[in-house]
């Protein structure tokens, strides 16, 4: 059964038409199990009906044609209880619906199994048998595992039919009507704003399964570039094989390189993907169709050796389009203001070197809002939405669609209602953004007299003026590692100290918060890669430096140096979960700058902070504080190991909240025995940053608030119009409630109450 799992597995993954993959899986799943009949019925949510969408065994003929309300019958019970429901007899069961024109009445042997997606129900997987007997275990944990990967492939399915009907191409199957309305995709809000634009699907280093079908102009030119990948590949495994060959592997195990040789220079693979390309593909999307009928052509042969170079065949094939991406990554040309990027995901590398007047948004299948590609489009200004889990990237490209990066939702090629509201939308949204250019050179001052410092977390150069625009009091968080990630080797003292001076100089005498190098997690560098199982919990940030004082003495001596003459640098340690980790880092900081003193620098020592991003450290707050000069808490990480949500994973983006009464008290709790050292505490988490949220922390005393540039106006507005005492009151009531979802609605509330609820949704 397990052989025969991953064949109907692979064949899934390789099929892109649902209506093909429920034939699939009724078919191949009917005779693993013996079973008489196999049938897939679907739910559709607006009509509350199922329907039978595929069947072998029972009257192919109704497939489409019979529904069933939810409620009746044993399928919706089997939806109901999303439990699986094995009978010997269905027809005794009270719940039994007999459906003439399905020709059931000599089937007994009964086993439903809910089709669920995200605690929803998809549909039902049902098995009958004319025998009256269940099925056995065994069929049943082989049904429960063949109904997960479905859900997927309807998820999936579901969405891109979706924009068949809207491209009005033809619709010639069963399944429109599951999303023939104008619904959404849902998805998070990365930054806000609105897009309206074209899709650009982006593949960027990613699976070959995610490239999508693209059209092209110059068949010669993608036959080329479909040429040189090929030859590359070619060139790869050879040199590797001869290498495994000196360092002594035996030649049979060797062998496998030269069966790999063979299949890159078959006539059907090259053929078939240059016919593709002639037809008007680009190389890429050619390649994976090609490389895709292989898959489906070896998955069902019979023989297992040839069903297990399915993988060889899928690996080459993303070694050729890895190879391809070289030449064909981002495709700049596409871009403009009215575009939108679609991908998997793009790196905080990529985004880095597009320009914001490059594009309109962003729209990315994972991530969540504290993912760094999120940071960054949120500095950037580029409305984005992430986390959508059913983004049908593939067929996105050259799509119309409204990313709307306030609520996290999609549209696909949307009816002009919906365009005619968005566009009013970005209207208001300019207008209130000129009203709030207007405080700019206002205080965060709250009506009972408090000042709370705003201050701007940065990376890139780039962000100064606006920063400086915006009205910031100083740099709250400058993340160093993005001048790391857009260059091809670690940067020299020279050159960091220049772009750290640049920094410092534009912002002086206010502040400027300079982080050491965070890598790790989610942030990588092309030359110094990172490989482990879970790097959120691994090598990161202090840890990484620590271990390459060679690295963070540079990096140092950079900060130092570019502070002479300026003195407004304050360095701050990321990850840091032990006392002794400061206390190295310290010295290190120390030792840099009696070098530079004994070679003649008149540097200064500047002031030292701490993230506060791991829970061990709440614990030891009273004694951190009494060693450094300030600390700043990091709630994008505090509250992702406080969790244990991972803050990238959109599968559990809905546990990660600000407003998590365990984080509300982690937070109190640092400020307060902070205080009692009398050491200022800031938030530079994208908390700091959330008009929700920045009321509570006003109320816990925070001294700082370090938010992205396009935050900062809407918090000191908030800050304008709330008191501290007023604030103080809402903590205390938060800090008893039991969840995320009341506190927000009590804060809402009283934002209303005020008539300050508009601009503040708005904001979020
Ligand atoms: C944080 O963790 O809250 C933080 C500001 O750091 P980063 O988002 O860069 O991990
Ligand atoms: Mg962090």
């Amino acid at each position: 059964m397990l052989q025969t799992l991953r064949r109907i597995v692979q064949e899934v993954n390789s099929t892109r038409e649902l209506n093909t993959v429920l034939e699939i899986i009724v078919q191949r799943v009917k005779r693993a199990i013996e079973a008489d009949v196999c049938s897939v019925y679907l739910f559709d949510k607006n009509e509350a009906t199922f329907t039978l969408m595929a069947t072998d065994g029972l009257n192919s003929d109704s497939v489409g044609r019979v529904h069933m309300s939810y409620g009746d019958g044993l399928v919706s019970l089997v939806a109901q209880r999303t439990d699986p429901l094995n009978l010997d007899d269905a027809q005794e069961h009270p719940k039994f619906k007999l459906f003439t024109s399905l020709n059931e009445e000599r089937y007994h042997g009964f086993t439903g199994i809910p089709i669920t997606h995200h605690r929803e129900a998809l549909g039902v997987l049902v098995v009958q048998s004319e025998s009256r007997s269940r099925f056995s275990q065994d069929a049943v944990n082989f049904l429960v595992t063949i109904a997960a990967q479905l859900a997927g492939a309807i998820i999936n399915a579901q969405a891109s039919k979706q924009i068949l009907a809207f491209s009005q191409q033809t619709v010639a199957n069963n399944f429109t009507n599951i999303r023939q309305d104008h619904r959404p995709l849902i998805g998070q809000p990365g930054a806000p704003g609105i897009a309206i634009g074209k899709a650009v699907s982006i593949t960027s280093s990613f699976s070959l399964n995610a490239v999508p079908d693209r059209p092209i102009d110059d068949v010669n030119n993608e036959i080329d570039i479909f040429h040189s990948a090929l030859e590359s590949v070619r060139r790869e495994i050879k040199s590797l094989s001869f290498q495994l060959l000196s360092d002594g592997l035996p030649t049979e195990d060797v062998a496998v390189f030269d069966a790999y040789l063979l299949m890159l220079d078959s006539n059907t693979f090259i053929e078939s993907t240059i016919d593709k390309i002639r037809a008007g593909n680009w190389a890429a999307g050619a390649l994976r169709a090609t490389i895709f009928e292989h898959i489906k052509l070896f998955s069902e042969m019979d023989n297992p050796y040839l069903q297990e170079r399915v993988k060889d065949i899928r690996d080459l094939g993303q070694s050729v389009f890895n190879q391809m991406q070289g030449i064909n990554d981002l495709p700049i040309d596409k871009l403009s203001k009215e575009t939108i990027i679609v991908a998997e995901d793009i790196s905080a590398t990529m985004l880095a070197e597009i320009e914001k007047t490059d594009i309109s948004g962003i729209v990315l299948k994972s991530g969540s809002q504290t993912s760094h590609v999120a940071i960054l489009a949120r500095a950037m200004g580029i409305p984005t939405v992430v986390g959508v889990n059913e983004l049908p990237i593939m067929q996105l490209d050259g799509s119309q669609l409204v990313a709307d990066g306030y609520s996290g939702k999609v549209y696909i090629s949307p009816p002009d209602n919906i365009l005619k509201e968005y566009a009013r939308l970005i209207f208001q949204e300019e207008e209130l953004s000129e009203e709030l250019r207007g405080l700019a050179n206002k205080p965060a001052i709250t009506t009972d007299g408090i000042t709370i410092p705003l201050y701007a977390n940065s990376g890139l150069v780039a962000d100064i003026t606006p920063s400086k625009e915006s009205g910031a009091e100083g740099i709250g968080l400058y993340r160093t590692e993005y001048p790391f990630m857009i260059r091809q080797r670690f940067p020299g003292e020279e050159e960091q100290s220049k772009i750290y001076r640049e920094v410092m100089s534009a912002m002086a005498p206010k502040p400027v918060v300079l982080r050491t190098l965070d890598i790790g997690g989610d942030k990588s560098l092309s030359y110094f890669p990172i490989e482990e199982d879970n790097p959120f919990l691994g090598w990161r940030g202090i840890r990484v430096t620590l271990d390459h004082p060679e690295i963070f003495m540079i990096q140092l001596r950079a900060m130092l140096i570019a502070s002479i003459g300026l003195n407004n640098l304050h360095i701050l340690f990321p990850m840091i979960s032990t006392i002794s980790e400061v206390q190295d880092a310290t010295n290190l900081l120390k030792r840099a700058f009696m070098e530079l003193l004994a070679e003649g620098y008149k540097v200064e020592m500047p002031k030292i902070g701490v993230m506060v991003e791991v829970p061990s450290i709440v614990f030891q707050m009273r004694q951190i504080a009494a060693i450094v000069d300030f600390v700043s808490i990091g709630t994008n990480d505090l509250i992702q190991y406080l969790m244990a949500v991972d803050r990238n994973n959109a599968n559990v983006a809905g546990l990660y909240n600000a407003l998590n009464p365990a984080v509300l008290h982690a937070i109190k709790q640092v400020i307060d025995e902070a205080h009692k050292e009398h050491i200022p505490v800031s938030v530079c988490g994208e908390m700091a940053g959330d008009p929700l949220a920045a009321i509570l922390l006003l109320g816990m005393s925070i001294d700082i608030l370090s938010t992205s540039v396009t935050s900062l106006p809407r918090i000191k507005w908030m800050i304008r119009n709330f008191s501290q005492t007023e604030a103080q009151k809402l903590v205390t009531d938060a800090l008893s409630m039991k969840d995320a979802a009341t506190i927000k609605k009590m804060l809402s509330d009283r934002l209303d109450d005020k008539g300050l609820g508009g601009l503040i949704r708005a904001g979020r």
